[in-house]
């Protein structure tokens, strides 16, 4: 489904109607395309005093080949001038904004922020990015560290908002040892920069990061980092699930594509086009877990990664709503996941390092008029993350789940004209995400890099302003 609004306003005479009457803007984002590099220029890095992680990440992000300065006097005047920036002056803007704030151990310590982005908030380029890391409130020694820590939040949320042109702002708490942050804490550092400095998390913003010390292995490849990997995908036939079978193919994964018999014409159209294989079967089915583990028994002996993503709508406001409504949207988002979750681990044909991927919504966050059963639904998909995710760590299987905002998929071409519009603008993007968006966050879930990343689960939705 088309946004013609916004491609209207990416063209000269739209740019100039948009600013003259004040109307949502929304930019082009910097979508990943195969041979990008991580980033368009350079990155700035600073750090708090006693922060633990700006060393690591500049070694990480020299490494991939990024370009990596501390703030200097150019790099300032860069900001823009009231005119606007000149093509000469857009070339060597920064890239990225990462700040080390772990080290910040009271609340007046957060002058550092200030100090850091203030002179540099107007210099960012086009779909720039900016990355706070923290320590996990949780793991601080003292109250006064905890308040410091959580109220780094508030600084990214805002900078989501007000940055505009594509911007994202993240804030990733990194958990650490008094020694500093473990190998594996490392590599799953790693796999998180290389998601969000890229074209990648186009649509992620404003969200919070949790990275632990669960086992993570650099890929040999980082362009190929699912090399060898059999990935489930449940829903592939058309929309998010199709994408994403493409991407996961992209990045080396070997997919099963799992969608109802009568999808069968699109998912083989899916799976010709990627050299997956399909499975006809709709997931409610009382039978459904057991063919599923048989087919994967047979043909792979374990599975690397699961993704739950199949999943209906039946709206209507709940006095109006009648009992098949709530069962069958219940039983297709949630219950059936939970069964074969069950089927699948007792038969131990999950792998250690694999990884269980749900697909919630920010209406299980916000949640909607007219879908408390999808909203029920989303919601639980998130109580699975939150409580499967220390059940299975110590099988080093992974646990956490998207929520996508509004995505251009024949789900939201449904939805009723003006609230369509208002879903697609509502958000710090002004337009609505692409179901590659949903599935690059995937994607990165799902690499072996990032083992230390579970019980997360991360909004694709452009920031959206429901349930923020
Ligand atoms: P879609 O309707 O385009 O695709 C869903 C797929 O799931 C279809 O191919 C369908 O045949 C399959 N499916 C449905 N019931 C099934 C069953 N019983 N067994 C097997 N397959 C079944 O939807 P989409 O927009 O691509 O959404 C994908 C996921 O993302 C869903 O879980 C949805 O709730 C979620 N989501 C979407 C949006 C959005 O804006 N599009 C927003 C938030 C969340």
């Amino acid at each position: 489904m088309s946004d013609r609004y916004a491609s209207f306003a990416n063209t000269a005479p739209g740019r100039t109607l948009v600013k003259r009457l004040g109307l949502p803007d929304p930019p082009r984002l910097r979508r990943y395309r195969l041979g990008d590099p991580l980033l368009p220029g350079p990155a700035l890095l600073g750090a708090a005093p006693e922060g633990r992680l700006a060393k690591a990440v500049e070694e990480i992000l020299t490494g991939a080949g990024v370009e990596v300065g501390p703030p200097d006097a150019e790099s300032r005047q860069a900001a823009e001038p009231a005119s606007g920036p000149t093509d000469g002056e857009r070339s060597q803007r920064p890239a990225a904004l990462i700040f080390d704030a772990s080290g910040i151990a009271d609340s007046t310590g957060l002058r550092a922020l200030y100090d850091f982005f203030h002179p540099l908030a107007r210099s960012l380029g086009p779909s720039g990015r900016v990355i706070v890391l923290g320590t996990p409130p949780e793991e601080c020694d003292s109250p006064r560290a905890a308040t410091a820590q959580r109220a780094l939040e508030g600084l990214t949320r805002s900078i989501g908002k007000e940055f505009g042109r594509g911007t994202t702002a993240q804030l990733v708490y990194v958990a650490t040892t008094a020694d500093g942050p473990a190998a594996a804490t490392l590599v799953s550092l790693e796999s998180t920069l290389r998601f969000l400095l890229s074209g990648r998390s186009a649509y992620v913003s404003g969200q919070v990061i949790r990275i632990g010390a669960g086992a993570a292995t650099a890929p040999d490849d980082w362009v190929r980092p699912l090399s060898g990997r059999v990935a489930l995908v449940t829903g592939a036939a058309r929309g998010i699930g199709a994408e994403l079978a493409k991407v996961l193919a992209r990045d080396g994964a070997r997919v099963i594509a799992l969608d109802i018999p009568a999808a069968g014409d699109e998912l083989m159209r899916v799976v010709n086009s990627i050299g997956g294989e399909a499975v006809q079967l709709d997931l409610t089915a009382a039978d459904a877990p057991v063919r599923l583990a048989r087919h994967v028994a047979d043909r792979h002996g374990q599975l690397d990664i699961v993704v739950h993503n199949a999943g209906i709508t039946r709206d209507k406001t709940l006095g109006r709503m009648d009992p098949a409504r709530w069962d069958t949207v219940l039983d297709v988002n949630l219950s059936s996941q939970e069964r074969i979750n069950e089927v699948l681990l007792d038969r131990d044909l999950i792998r250690a390092g694999g990884r269980l991927i749900g697909v919630s919504s920010i209406a299980g966050i916000a949640g909607n008029r007219g879908q408390t059963n999808y909203a029920t639904s989303k919601a639980g998909v998130i109580g699975l993350v939150q409580a499967m995710a220390p059940v299975l760590a110590p099988r080093e299987i992974t646990v956490n789940a998207v929520a996508p905002g509004f995505i251009e998929t024949r789900l939201t071409a449904r939805i009723p004209v003006m609230l369509r519009e208002a879903g697609r603008r509502m958000n710090s993007m002004a337009q609505g995400g692409l179901p590659v968006d949903v599935a690059e966050a995937i994607a990165w879930f799902a690499s072996p890099a990032s083992g230390g990343i579970t019980g997360n689960v991360v909004r694709v939705c452009g920031q959206s302003l429901l349930g923020a």
